[in-house]
């Protein structure tokens, strides 16, 4: 086991998902990482024993696994679209100490030649810090927006809920993430599933939260499917492989079915957000519960 563990941290060293690309329809999308950041083993597989997530996953001595942080940017409609901002760089030393972010972000799209400018449109599936964290950036002492033209997205439920701090997840609200941005118009706060451009959609999904919403990419009869936290890496497929996290832990079960009743048959590219390595894939079913990614070869 120790072996398996070994060659999977070697293989996620040199893999990375940044700059991957694929065409869906008349849509190019591209994949900009944050850089990776670190979680315990323990709250990422839940209920899963540590020996069988480690058949998967390899884990430091710290029991922390190497995390990814995908953002995914949409071209080939009229507007630029960015779903997911990463975990940003606003944090204290306590919490970068804790999950030490890379917040990349910025820096692997500007190599791209993507300037902030160029973002027509920025989509938040929740408002967890490690989704929204680039939607905003401290400049001059003030927390402004870091894509000054972009109209933002982001589901009301998830603003609501982060306005009121429970005890059991205030710390993944940070409110200069978004607050900002909806005091100056920015942000939209989106009540139902409803189209962003043509092509392109959100529609809720709970269980990680109550209001988490994919991103549906649809163009020329081809489906895509962000998925965000509802199968977060390639090592949640299985149905009961769920974080601890999910508030709502039989709902992700339920609706992860329900996903896959579609998105199997239906040939979606899933797209992970938390993945280090894998971008994406379609799903296949492997046996009762249990579903395998099958890569999408050069891209
Ligand atoms: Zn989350």
């Amino acid at each position: 086991m120790a072996q398996v563990a070994v060659d999977l941290a070697v293989e996620k060293a040199t893999v990375t998902t940044n700059g991957r690309r694929i065409t869906v329809g008349d849509f190019e999308l591209t994949m900009f990482s944050d850089g990776n950041y670190w979680l315990d083993g323990g709250p990422l597989f839940g209920i899963i024993p540590k020996p069988l997530w480690l058949k998967k996953v390899a884990c430091d001595e710290k029991n922390r696994v190497v995390t990814g942080e995908n953002s995914l940017l949409i071209r080939g409609g009229r507007q630029t679209v960015l779903v997911e901002t990463g975990i940003g760089n606003k944090f204290d030393e306590r919490i970068r100490k804790i999950y030490e972010p890379e917040a990349k972000l910025l820096d692997n799209l500007t190599a791209a030649g993507v300037g902030p400018e160029s973002i027509d449109m920025v989509i938040n599936t929740h408002l967890h810090f490690d989704h929204c964290g680039w939607n905003t950036e401290r400049r001059n002492g003030r927390v402004v927006a870091t894509f000054p033209r972009a109209t933002y997205y982001a589901p009301e439920g998830e603003w609501q809920h982060g306005q009121k701090q429970y005890l059991r997840d205030h710390v993944s609200y940070i409110s200069d993430n978004y607050n900002p941005l909806i005091q100056s118009g920015q942000m939209k706060l989106v009540t139902e599933d409803c189209e962003i451009i043509p092509g392109v959609s959100v529609r809720t999904i709970p269980g990680h939260t109550r209001h988490m919403q994919v991103v549906m990419i649809e163009s020329q009869g081809q489906k895509a499917c962000y998925v965000s936290d509802l199968i977060p890496t390639s090592a949640h497929l299985d149905l009961l492989w769920i974080m601890a996290y999910d508030l709502f832990p039989m709902e992700t079960i339920e609706n992860k079915k329900r996903f896959y009743d579609e998105a199997v048959p239906g040939r979606w590219l899933v797209i992970f957000t938390h993945d280090p390595a894998i971008p994406w894939g379609y799903v296949k079913e492997t046996g009762t519960g249990k579903y395998g990614v099958e890569l999408v070869t050069g891209s």
